[in-house]
């Protein structure tokens, strides 16, 4: 039942975990505030009753937690994208930092979900949603209970309820005052699990982990939980423009750069008039799809068609698509300054197509003075698709489209590009002034 009322695509591992938390919050009818208790489920009868139960989602920062002076500012801007992010959802949340942890509170809350079910499930959306948020490595569905002993046996006992195999309790104390020590704390809830369910224990290779953390105000107990994205905030490490064509690559390289914090601005060079807008519509949708991880992303397309042909008829023959690309970076690089941005990023991979010999990359290098990020440099094509698989984008990158770069190609691409004779190229057609002037008609989308 509970299965059926969680949003669409909640993986397996949520949805389970759901129905175990819901299992314990419908039985358990105290209230977190006012300490009623009517315990009515054989599992937790069994046990000790729950002084009141309450669905959370428990995060585990990542590289984050090293940082020194600057922490709090970044927990700050972690924050502030969660809290973005989870917006979306429309579930009522608190941010609470705890040492190393972010707790998102569902329940209780003013205007917090009526019923153990639905608290159940909103927490579910929340924890699935926060799980694309970059800074974050892993989401755990968890049960809040108050601080005791009895309380957190129950509570452990009832989320055990329904599995199967070896189990192992993983306690950890962040208030030492607590009457039980972590061992001690491992050894109670694991004699109560066995007692009530007739579980195995295995400590080195436990088919499920009941996590156990004891806090300064309460205990939270869980099992498993979700990888998150990893990376820090977006944000963390500025703004680059990101270069997206309709292609594989690119998004994999923008989504890359996000999660090590740096927000991307995309940019899209359409053939248009010499193409149709079909490569405008995947760029949008891929923008859209991206757009989960770091939320108010803006893409900006500039149609390139014209600027192809002047490059093409001022003689650039087996340059023409390392002159392309040149003017591309050249134009993004007048935006960046615009956007305040000071990197570009790009789905560059050595040795991927010609393009993309040593020499020709260092004549893009040659084309602007920001630095050009391109963090699958060393990345092989299926490594990039597996990537791409994913983060949900390559079933759009692989749709049709005629992508600028395949217009004008000729029939050898110059695989050592010079740099002087592309500079050549670009005195006769002003390239700068031109770049600036396709930087400046860029048209801008933002997906909703
Ligand atoms: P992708 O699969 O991302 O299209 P690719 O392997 O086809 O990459 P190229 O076409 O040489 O390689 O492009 C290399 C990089 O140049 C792309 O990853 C992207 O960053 C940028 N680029 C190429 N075409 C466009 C375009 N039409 N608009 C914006 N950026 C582009
Ligand atoms: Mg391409």
């Amino acid at each position: 039942m509970l299965a059926t009322a969680c949003p669409g695509g909640t993986t397996p591992a949520i949805t389970d975990s759901t129905a175990r938390l819901a299992n314990v919050f419908s039985r358990v009818e105290s209230g977190w505030h006012t300490g009623r208790v009517h315990v009515t489920d054989p599992v937790i009868a069994a046990g000790e009753a729950v002084q009141g139960a309450e669905p959370c989602v428990l995060l585990k920062l990542g590289e984050i937690v090293l940082k020194g002076r600057n922490r709090q500012q970044f927990e700050r801007l972690l924050h502030a994208n969660i809290r973005a992010a989870v917006r979306d959802t429309k579930v009522p949340v608190e941010i609470w930092h705890r040492e190393g942890v972010v707790v998102l509170r569902v329940a209780g809350g003013a205007g917090g979900p009526p019923d153990a079910a639905e608290a159940a499930a909103a927490a579910d959306r929340v924890a699935e949603r926060v799980s694309d948020v970059p800074g974050i490595v892993r989401v755990c569905r968890a049960l809040r209970v108050p601080k005791t002993p009895e309380a957190t046996v129950a509570a452990a006992v009832a989320l055990t309820a329904g599995t199967t195999g070896a189990f192992a309790v993983r306690p950890r104390r962040r208030d030492k005052r607590f009457p039980l020590t972590s061992s001690e704390l491992a050894v109670e809830v694991g004699r109560r699990i066995q007692e009530a369910h007739g579980l195995p224990v295995n400590l080195s290779k436990p088919d499920t982990e009941v996590f156990i953390e004891v806090d300064q105000r309460e205990v939270f107990v869980f099992t498993g939980g979700l990888p998150g994205q990893g990376g820090l905030p977006v944000g963390m490490s500025g703004r680059a423009v990101a270069l997206m064509s309709g292609g594989i690559d690119s998004p994999v390289a923008a989504y890359r750069m996000m999660r090590r914090g740096l927000r991307c601005h995309f940019l899209h060079f359409s053939g248009i008039p010499l193409t149709g807008p079909e490569s405008i519509y995947k760029a949008y949708a891929l923008v859209r799809g991206l757009d989960r991880f770091q939320g108010g992303s803006r893409l900006f397309v500039v149609p390139f068609g014209k600027a192809q042909q002047a490059l093409a008829t001022s003689g650039a023959d087996r340059l023409q698509i390392v002159a392309q690309r040149r003017l591309m970076l050249k134009t993004a690089a007048s935006l960046a300054k615009r956007l305040d941005s000071a990197a570009l990023v790009t789905g560059d991979s050595l040795g991927q197509v010609s393009s993309q010999t040593l020499p020709n990359i260092a004549a893009l290098d040659d084309a602007v003075t920001l630095p050009i990020l391109r963090p699958l440099l060393g990345w092989d094509k299926t490594e990039i698709m597996a990537e791409a698989r994913r983060i949900r984008t390559l079933s759009i990158s692989e749709l049709p489209d005629q992508d600028c770069c395949t217009l004008l190609t000729p029939r050898r691409v110059e695989t050592r590009a010079r740099i002087d004779d592309l500079r050549r190229i670009e005195g006769r057609l002003d390239a700068d002034e031109m770049a600036a002037e396709l930087a400046a008609a860029a048209q801008e989308y933002r997906p909703e």
